[in-house]
C-alpha cells in the first residue's frame, strides 16, 4: 500500500523540518511520518530508490540522512515543492508509491 492521498487531512502537522510541513505520527528514528504538503513524500515507505530525484525536472527533492530507519537510511525530502510543476513523474516512477502530488 502506498501513500494515504488524504494524508493532509487524515494525519496532524507535528513539526516543520527543512521548509516542508511533517505529518505525524513520528517516533525518530523508526517513525519519521509524511513530509511535504505539494508534494509529499511518505518518508516510513521510501527506500531511497532515487528515481524520482533523477525524473524531476525542476530539482524538488534533496537526499536527507535518516540513519536508524528500517526501510532505508536517506530520503528523498521535497524541500522545494515550491518549484514543483506537477508532471506527475516523480509519482510514476516510484516503486513504493511513496509521493503524493497535490496542487495548492
Ligand atoms: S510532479 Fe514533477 S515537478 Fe513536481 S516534484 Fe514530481 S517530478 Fe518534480
Amino acid at each position: 500500500m502506498g501513500i494515504d492521498p488524504n494524508y493532509r487531512t487524515n494525519r496532524p502537522v507535528v513539526k516543520q523540518e527543512n521548509g516542508v510541513k511533517v505529518y505525524g505520527p513520528i517516533d525518530p528514528p523508526k517513525i519519521l511520518g509524511i513530509h511535504g504538503t505539494i508534494v509529499g513524500v511518505d518518508f516510513d515507505l521510501c527506500i531511497a530508490d532515487g528515481s524520482c530525484i533523477t525524473a524531476c525536472p525542476v530539482d524538488v527533492f534533496h537526499w536527507t540522512d535518516t540513519p536508524g530507519h528500517p526501510a532505508s537510511e536517506k530520503k528523498a525530502d521535497p524541500v522545494n515543492e515550491q518549484a514543483c510543476i506537477f508532471c506527475m513523474a516523480c509519482v510514476n516512477v516510484c516503486p513504493v508509491a511513496a509521493i503524493d502530488v497535490k496542487p495548492p
